[in-house]
């Protein structure tokens, strides 16, 4: 059935494209991405945010999009929608934190000075009290013979982690081991019952702990399974607080090491510290405030021609969210966040490149699948939905797009993971097709192979790139000016000047990149032992 009606529908575009070319040249590829990034960036969207009606009303032209060109729906009941449901959530009040040392006297500690208080989605009320361990960066990395809790007895403890990981570290690799999920794994695989994240001096310097406090009750979001719980990672083991220093400091008052010769050796380049167990435990309240609510994926299929490769999918995506409308202008003051770059851009592209697959009349020998996601500037929701949810789809790749800079005429492009799987040499030869190099990682420091929606594929197994317009030809002060400028702003709008032709270029490329993944021989794979591969492939 799906293939007889994709071949039906392609042989009509092809007929209907031949037709335009008799009597006008019709809409170039540049014209379109114009096209659907005015839609999409147009104030009417009201800044596309997950959950609102503006986001359901890009969901929508997207799936009429795909309507149109004959995709297959692979959204839930034969629509184009994956329903996402989600809880929000943040800190119902500012908790309370009390130390117990040894000999019995209480201390409380101060909100907003010493601490902050974390957020739980399973639980609108938790309390744990617990003595305190103190295990370092908190850092298991076994293909390095490292272990900070080597010696250490969690179990119905509450551990203490600084903030951050080793700078010897690989980027992509130290933004792994800094990120709170794994810390909490790995507290979590030896019972711990909470988690404390302590500053740094060097925390502290690059995000002030009094600056980080005023957001104290911004929303988190997070996705509900079938079952309607929450989905959290290392639910045994959440979060309780983030301390300052000075916060730290009263943790470590009495301790067998003093703070100032730990932050010492944090700061070496493997941060190797003394770990131990510290005088005092800690009574911990945590309330939380949630919501339900619900958005949705929009998913669109364009089945695979080999009766054997065309069960294994490769995954285009680009999120369709942004950021919504500014609760703090003032009366006549711009107040959308209209995206346009982040990333109706992203999407255009996606969108144009399923129209290219059409139009070729030549079908992939593996499925694609065309996936823009919600909820990526909530913390990569939507992704993570799909990835966890992929219904019958087994995915074998993912090439992820936002916020590719198109204001320049770029002659090279970055994948972000590209050194780890052959997708790495997929894209270079994609590339070249279209005259366009394939540089290094420009921002190493940055570790953005962690930073999008790709990530959540990763996590899942599946070799994965972030797919970058380059530096070259004036990009590097476009791009650094962008982050600078527009970026998460509302003029981040459609009066930027968008150069649309090298938009299409984007997307050919893309195109090509797709070619390459779908017709290529063998299954996309992870290289011999890398990093994310050994930790996550199946
Ligand atoms: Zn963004």
């Amino acid at each position: 059935m799906r293939s007889i009606r994709f071949m039906a529908a392609a042989v009509a575009a092809l007929s209907v494209a031949s037709a335009a070319t008799a009597q006008t040249a019709g809409a170039s590829s540049a014209d379109r991405i114009r096209a659907h990034m005015s839609f999409l960036a147009s104030d009417l969207l009201e800044g596309r945010e997950a959950g609102t009606r503006g986001y359901d009303i890009a969901a929508q032209y997207a799936a009429s999009q795909f309507a149109q060109l004959g995709l297959t729906p692979a959204g839930d009941a034969g629509t184009y929608f994956q329903k996402t449901p989600m809880t929000s959530f943040r800190p119902a009040d500012e908790g309370r934190m009390v130390l117990r040392d040894a000999k019995g006297r209480e201390t409380a500690l101060a909100f907003g000075q010493d601490y902050m208080v974390a957020s739980n989605p399973l639980k609108a009320e938790l309390a744990v009290s617990a003595p305190l361990v103190f295990a370092g960066y908190g850092v298991v990395a076994p293909e390095r013979g490292r272990d900070d809790y080597r010696g250490l007895d969690v179990k119905g403890k509450i551990v203490v982690v600084l903030d951050g990981a080793p700078r010897a570290f690989q980027s992509e690799e130290r933004a792994y081991y800094r990120n709170n999920r794994t810390k909490r794994l790995e507290a979590e695989k030896r019972g711990a019952v909470g988690l404390i994240t302590i500053y740094t001096p060097a925390t502290e310097k690059m995000r002030p702990f009094a600056q980080s406090a005023k957001h104290w009750r911004n929303w988190n979001m997070t996705w509900r399974g079938p079952d309607g719980a929450p989905f959290v990672v290392a639910p045994n083991t959440p979060s309780l607080g983030t301390l300052s220093v000075e916060g730290a400091h009263k943790l470590f008052a009495g301790a067998k090491v003093p703070l100032e010769r730990i932050y010492a050796a944090a700061a070496t380049a493997e941060g190797v510290t003394p770990r131990f167990d510290l005088p005092a435990s800690l009574s911990a309240q945590v309330r939380t405030e949630l919501v339900e609510s619900e958005s949705r994926n929009v998913a669109a299929l364009l089945e695979g021609a080999d009766p054997t490769l065309k069960a294994e999918t490769v995954v285009l995506s680009a999120h369709l969210d942004h950021e919504g409308v500014r609760e703090d202008a003032k009366p006549g003051e711009d107040r959308i966040y209209n995206g346009a770059l982040d990333n109706a851009g992203g999407v255009a592209t996606t969108l144009e490149v399923a129209r290219a697959f059409v139009e070729s009349g030549q079908r992939p020998k593996r499925s694609v699948l065309f996936l823009l996601v919600t909820a990526e500037e909530k913390g990569l929701v939507g992704a993570e939905y799909f990835a966890r949810n992929p219904g019958g789809v087994t995915a074998v790749a993912n090439v992820n797009l936002d916020m590719p800079i198109l204001t320049y005429d770029f002659t090279d492009v970055v994948a972000f993971g590209a050194d780890r799987s052959t997708i790495g040499p997929a894209v270079r030869r994609a590339a070249a097709r279209v005259g366009v190099a394939l540089s290094g990682d420009p921002l190493p420091d940055e570790g953005l192979f962690t930073r999008s929606d790709h990530y959540r594929f990763v996590e899942v197994g599946v070799p994965s790139v972030f797919l970058m317009t380059g530096f070259q030809n004036g990009g590097e002060e476009k791009f650094t000016g962008f982050l600078k400028g527009c970026y998460h702003k509302v003029c981040d709008d459609l009066s930027q000047p968008i150069d649309y032709a090298a938009g299409a270029k984007f997307a050919k490329i893309n195109y090509e990149i797709a070619r390459e993944l779908t017709d290529g021989a063998e299954r996309p794979a992870w290289n011999k032992g890398d990093f994310f591969g050994g930790k996550f492939a199946r």
